[in-house]
């Protein structure tokens, strides 16, 4: 209460504000510069308060985001118990068992993770930039993959911007066709993505070892895939590494995508059909009639042009030899598509 109150003293515009500093001897007897009240803050402190502003304003947006989906989870859970057949009794306690595991929620949103609090057990994939291993959560004994990524190796290879996608794209895609991600944290020297634990393997060693599929089980998967593309190209981002390496099975044989390592976000908040047709004409095809598709522009407008696409299209050359698609090759610039071509072949 007390606290509160110095605040509000603080708070409180001087009655008579004076037009200058002055130099002013303290009670101490030491000097001071008072500082008059209508002088403009400076730089450094608009910022100050800006960033203030923003942390206190996210803070308290995404506490009442929590406790919106918290109550829509309830209100979900009680319309599905209406309409079932369970007995009261049954009701009760599905619902407290919800609040039991929101709370638990809660509370590991709360503690900070490290790598302290994970049991390493066997490796299970070793990249280029760390280490992919099963490991055991000692507070709840769950089992779980952790990927460990070398700091230095991923800066000296430029590669910081595409492991803040790998990291944004799992936090921020909720799909039962992607890999989920439990947690995320970092120590001096590496960088840890705490995902499920998938155990059924991967594609590529199903395929090795049964050799061809049957028409329904290729249905089946090609279904699975195409479900796990189109999750992330709604959220903008294309994968850019579609394989069957990277196309993991859970325990119940469904197949979820991984390894978001060369994935990249579009911004393609503004694209429209126009673009697309811009996009695929940057190298210069022709119209039926033999004319350009697109008007010439003036230099400053195609750089405009280009800058726009930048965002728009990706340009790297990246993926796996025997799997990139064809205009990933040409360097003219690609988009979602390039992820259904390994669909294809
Ligand atoms: P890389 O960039 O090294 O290819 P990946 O994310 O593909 O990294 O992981 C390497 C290997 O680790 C995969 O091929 C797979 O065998 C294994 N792996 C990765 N994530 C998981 C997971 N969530 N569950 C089970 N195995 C995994
Ligand atoms: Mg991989």
């Amino acid at each position: 209460m007390d606290f509160a109150k110095r605040w509000c003293k603080k708070l409180k515009p001087k009655e008579k504000p004076k037009p200058s500093p002055k130099k002013e001897v303290r009670s101490n007897g030491k000097e001071g510069l008072r500082v008059s009240s209508n002088e403009a803050p400076s730089n450094a402190t608009k910022q100050k308060v800006e960033a203030a502003k923003q942390y206190i304003e996210n803070h308290y947006k995404e506490q009442m985001k929590n406790l919106n989906e918290r109550r829509e989870r309830r209100n979900v859970l009680e319309k599905k118990l209406a309409d079932s057949e369970v007995t009261e009794e049954e009701q009760n306690n599905l619902l407290k068992h919800l609040e039991k595991k929101e709370t638990e929620y809660m509370r590991i949103q709360r503690h900070k993770m490290g790598a302290d609090d994970f049991e390493p057990l066997t490796m299970i994939g070793k990249g280029a930039f760390g280490e992919v291993r099963i490991c055991r959560e000692k507070t709840s004994g769950n089992v779980y993959a952790m990927k460990k990524l070398k700091k230095s190796e991923m800066l000296r290879r430029g590669q910081v911007e595409h492991v803040k996608a790998e990291r944004n794209l799992l936090a921020e895609v909720d799909s039962n066709c992607i890999v989920k991600l439990y947690c995320s944290f970092q120590d001096e020297e590496y960088l840890y993505l705490v995902m499920e634990y998938l155990p059924g393997g991967d594609m590529m060693t199903l395929l090795m070892r049964k050799d061809t599929l049957t028409e329904d089980e290729a249905r089946f998967y090609v279904g699975e895939t195409v479900l796990a593309i189109e999750s992330i190209h709604k959220h903008n981002y294309i994968h850019r590494d579609i394989k069957p390496d990277n196309l993991l099975l859970d325990k119940f044989g469904h197949m979820k995508l991984s390894d978001f390592g060369l994935c990249k976000p579009l911004d393609c908040t503004n694209l429209q059909e126009k673009d697309f047709t811009a996009a695929n004409n940057l190298s210069g095809a022709l119209q039926s009639d033999g004319r350009p598709a697109i008007p010439k522009r003036t230099q400053q407008e195609q750089l405009l042009h280009w800058q726009r696409n930048r965002r728009m299209l990706a340009y790297s050359t990246v993926g796996t030899p025997d799997y990139i698609a064809p205009e990933v090759l040409l360097k003219k610039g690609y988009g979602m598509e390039c992820d259904w071509f390994v669909s294809l072949v």
